[in-house]
Parts: structure tokens; sequence; C-alpha cells
């Protein structure tokens, strides 16, 4: 599971000095800001409340700059389970307090001494364990799980009172803390990887030691033999008396990353995926004098011992066992990911969650320079990588090129990325030109509101029946082409949206699109120049096509000419509603 980066909070500039100290020992946290009372922050934002409640729905640790009261009442509605709420701290605005309020099984109080440390203040803790052995038995550090949750309190209560434990297997953190440790005391805690039943005196951690090595034996993919696969892995766990919690990963070579079974193998144990170059596994294979990928995946990823290794008709799994548990994030790298996307005409609630959620959790984003200035707010501790906006198809390569070294490559454009813009590009690269490494990347399109949906929605419905869109852009395609199709729609009595209809470079051909169009439809027909949509300078103004004055365009402008139905109605306040009906009747 990837880990949420923390949100700090502030509602006035007073409290962005302190919340910058705090961002030096959580330097990928994000700095949340009340718009108008602050400045210079990473996301500014109206809504306290919606905020608030959408962070702490997503999981995200909050740290809010604010009273615990007003943190306490925003979320209440939203306190349902202890075990899934995220980190809340409230911090006092001139930094001398923190105080954890939410969290507790998730790492609240480890999180208050951080921020308390940089502050050189205590923090407020109110839990007895943690205070008195300075550990919270329910939250175990990463690469620990406890098989038991639910006796954890008792237990710890039972210490507290006076009792003592024995601890069987090895864990630093809980043999380095100031547990009531005896050798012969009846009550015990067990690190340990094997599947192993727990009693409430009898807590069981399991470590993240457990790699599992997989390669399917013959090279097609294959889809529909997953439950092969999973019944397998299972088998092997079982047999081998081993706790599917200690299973840190599934570990496979790069070239096999497209293969469904790993997929499924992952999602259905809830298990993450990391790769190695095959080049990688080989040395291993060599010194393990092995012909078998799924073992020199499982060996290089625990750095350990083999313990089982079987095959069925499709695939061969292996299971080692490393010394310690295995950290992800520093083991193999994660399959590529390539999310094309759209940012909307430029106003960030036009933008879906969906390509937020892509634009937050990307590691590296590809684009035209003006397009990453509408994501500035997500580019904190981002890869940028720049481009010319001419330089579609290098900057397809780039983005795939990236992806498939393991990072998660975000291409950006405005509108939507399926319309005039680069998700047109990438798979054309995919098809044309497509590198073998390229075939272990996870490819997304991500929709985005395309100008032309922002015009009509800005002065009516004039999209409101059939219509088509032409970009008047001869780069690409050459002119001849482009006048046949403007031929074609006028006659067809499409309503039209013009994308590009100029540039610095061509300026004479929206004049020469208002000639042939005036042919075909009349000079009164309603033209829509919408300019800037959700940018600085936005405008929408309505003309006719008789008195368009092509000058009015520039390359910021899409335009929609109507068809033959297509109307207008004024405004009591002066303005011009434009829609075009949806029925032939009258
Ligand atoms: N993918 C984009 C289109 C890119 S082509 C989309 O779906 O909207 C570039 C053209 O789109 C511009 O020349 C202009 O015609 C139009 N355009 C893009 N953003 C715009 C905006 N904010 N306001 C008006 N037109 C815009």
């Amino acid at each position: 599971m990837t880990k949420i980066a923390p949100v700090i909070i502030v509602l006035g500039n007073n409290s962005i000095p302190v919340a910058r100290k705090i961002i030096s020992v959580l330097p990928e946290a994000q700095l949340y800001g009340l718009a108008g009372r602050t400045s210079d922050v990473d996301v500014s934002f109206t809504e306290f409340g919606v905020t608030l409640r959408e962070l702490f729905t997503n999981n995200t640790p909050i740290i809010g700059f604010c009273a615990t009261g007003i943190l306490i009442r925003t979320l209440a509605p939203l306190l349902a389970n202890k075990r899934q709420e995220p980190p809340v701290l409230a911090v006092a605005e001139d930094g001398s307090a923190v105080v954890p309020l939410l969290g507790g099984l998730n790492g609240v109080n480890s999180l208050a001494r951080k921020i308390a440390s940089v502050l050189s203040i205590k923090p407020a803790l109110t839990t007895t364990g943690d205070i008195r052995f300075g550990i919270a038995l329910e939250d175990p550090p990463a690469g620990y799980r406890l098989s038991n949750p639910e006796y954890a309190k008792t237990f710890m209560s039972d210490l507290l009172a006076g009792q003592s434990v024995r601890l069987e297997g090895n864990a630093a953190w809980l043999r380095n803390s100031s547990l009531p440790i005896v050798q012969d005391a009846e009550k015990v805690i067990e690190v340990t990887e094997k599947a192993v039943d727990s009693t409430p005196n009898h807590l069981i951690y399991h470590p993240a030691t457990i790699a599992i090595g997989i390669t399917p034996l013959n090279p097609t993919l294959h889809t529909g033999e997953d439950c092969e696969l999973v019944a397998l892995v299972q088998q092997m766990l079982a047999d081998a008396q081993l706790a599917p919690a200690s299973v840190a990963g599934v570990f496979a070579s790069i070239s096999d990353a497209a293969e469904p079974g790993l997929q499924a193998i992952a999602s259905s144990f809830n298990l993450p995926i990391r790769f190695f170059t095959p080049d990688a596994i080989a040395q291993v294979m060599y010194q393990n004098n092995t012909a078998d990928v799924a073992i020199g995946a499982a060996l290089l990823a625990a750095a350990g011992e083999l313990v089982m290794q079987r095959q069925t008709a499709n695939f061969s799994c292996a299971i080692a066992i490393a010394p310690l548990p295995i950290d992800i994030n520093t083991t193999g790298t994660p399959r590529g990911r390539l999310a094309i996307i759209g940012t909307g005409p430029g106003r960030s609630d036009w933008m879906s969650p969906e390509v937020k959620e892509i634009l937050r959790n990307a590691t590296d984003f590809v684009g035209y320079s003006t397009y990453l200035n509408l994501v500035k707010a997500f580019t904190k501790d981002k890869r940028l990588h720049e481009s010319d906006n001419r330089e579609e198809i290098a900057r397809a390569k780039v983005a795939l090129d990236l992806a498939a070294e393991g990072w998660f490559v975000v291409v950006i454009s405005s509108g939507d990325p399926g319309i005039y813009a680069m998700a047109a590009a990438v798979f054309e690269v995919l098809d044309k030109q497509a590198k073998p490494e390229w075939q272990s990347i996870e490819i997304q399109v991500a929709p985005g509101i395309s100008a032309m949906q922002a015009a009509a929605a800005k002065i009516g419905a004039p999209l409101g029946h059939d219509f088509c869109t032409i970009s008047l852009s001869d780069i690409l395609k050459p002119w001849s082409i482009i006048e046949q199709r403007i031929t074609a729609a006028a006659q067809a009595d499409f309503v039209i949206a013009f994308y590009n209809p100029v540039s610095k470079q061509r300026t004479w051909q929206l004049a020469q699109t208002q000639k042939i169009l005036l042919r075909h439809r009349s000079a009164d027909t309603p033209v829509v120049l919408a300019r800037n949509l959700g940018r600085d300078g936005e405008s929408t103004v309505v003309c006719t096509l008789g008195n368009l004055v092509p000058e009015q365009a520039d390359m910021r402008t899409v335009i929609i000419v109507g068809s033959s139905k297509t109307r207008m109605i004024q405004k009591p306040d002066g303005g011009i509603w434009v829609y075009t009906p949806r029925r032939y009747d009258d």
C-alpha cells in the first residue's frame, strides 16, 4: 500500500513559519491554506469542512493549525472505525503544543513525537502504554502486522497492571522497548512468519519477511488461468505453514509485468508487486545454480533462504524468507504506470477527482510548460519534464521510457487528452515505434472537460444536437483535407466546434473557413467565440457568421458555429443564450 503524505492545514499566515518547521521533518507533507487568508501554500482551499472531510475520507494524515474542538466537531460525523482512521493532530499556531487526536492505530503518536521534537516541545500523549513502555502494541512499526488486534488492548492493560511478558522471535522494536520482559512470563509476544493460533495471552506479530517469486512458464499471457496461480500460492503457504500476513510482496521479472496472473495474486492477497530486471535475476539464478526465474526473483527480494518451489503447467512459484522485514519501497521497482490526463480548460474545480488523484500520486509530470502550469498545485516534489508544444511524439517517447523504468508518469494535456492532444500521440508511438520494454507499462487515459464543452456550458446549449469538431491547424494535416471537411460538415448541417482557429503562423485559415461556411449557411447563423475558458481573461462573445471578425480569435479561442437550427435568446440582463434544439418537428 502506498503511504499517503500528510496535509498541514493553516487558516492564516501566522501559522506558516511553524508549519514550515514541521515540513522540514516531513518533506512529503503538503501545505493547504485557507484562500484569501494565506499565501505561498501548495494548495489553497475555500471550504474548511469539505476539505477536511475529503482528506479524512481519503485516509490522509491531517495536521491542523487550529483548536482541537474545530477538528473534532468537523470530523465527528465520520468517526466510525478506529482501525481505519488516519492520524489527526492539532498544533498550536505558535508551535507550543501538539495534540494527537485520532488515528491511534495508525501512527498518530509517532507523528506527534516527530513534530514535537522539531518544535522542541513535549507532545500531549495520553495513551498510557505509549507513555510507560514507549510503544503501542496495537500500532507496530512498518514491516510488522499484529495478527490478533482484538486481544491487544486487554494485553496492554494487563502489562500496565503489573504483569510481565516473554518475547519469542526477533524484533528490535520490542526487545528495545521498556516492556516488562521476563524469561518465564506467562504472557507471550511472539514474532513469527508461521501461521500460529493466537490467544488472549499470546500476541502474534507477523514480520513482512516472505517473498513470493513468480514466473510464467510460456510466453503467452495467462488470462483466465489466474485462479490456478492463486490456488497454487495458497496451497504452498498452507503446506509451508506460513502466515499470509507475513508475505511482503510478489516479485517477478519486469519482462513479465503484463502477466495477468501477477495482478490476480496481488489483488487476491492484497499485496504489492515489485519487479527486477532480467539481468539482476539472472545473476542470482547463477549464484544459486537454478534455471528458475521464480526462485531468482524470490531470493533476490529476500536475500535469505528458499523455502519451497512448485510449478503448474503455466507458472513457477517460489517462496523465500528474509532475515528481516522486506522494505517494499527499496526492493525492486513497481510496474511503471502511464496516465494520460486532461486538466479541463483551466479551472481546478473543472478537473476530475480521478485526475487529481493521479496528479497527487504520480512521480513524473511530462508536458508542455503551459499545461504544467495548469497543475502547479500538484508539482511539489515531482520530477518535471517540460517540452516544446510541437514535440508531441518526442514527449510521448520520453513518457513511455520513464514509465518503463518503473515510474508513475503523468502526461498532461489541457481539456480532454483524447481531443487534439497527447493520448493519440502516445498510442501512435506505441503502435508504430514499439519498444519491448514498453510492454510492461500499465497505461490509462483519464478524461477531462474539453474546451467546446466548457464553451457550450458558458453560453447555453449550442451542442445540443448533432455536431462535429474540426481543427484548423494544418501542421499535421494538409489544408485541402480541412477544406473538404468544413464543406462536408457545413453541407450536413452539423454544429461545428473549431479548435486551433488561428496561431501566430496561421492567420488566414479562419477567414477562409468563414467564406466556405457562408456558401452553405446563412449569414445570421449564431457563432460563439470562447476565449481563455477557466483562465485569466476569460471571455465568451456571440456574433453571427456574417459579422465574425477573424482577428477576434486567437490560439486560445474555441469557436462554435451553429447549424441552421441554432438559435439565440435574449437574457433579461442583456446577455444572450445560444442553443440548438433537439427536435426537428417545427
Ligand atoms: N485537448 C484540448 C484541445 C487542445 S487543441 C481540449 O480538449 O480542449 C488547442 C485548442 O483548444 C486551442 O487552440 C483552442 O481552440 C482550444 N482551447 C484549449 N483550451 C482552451 C481554453 N481554455 N479556452 C478556449 N479554447 C481553448
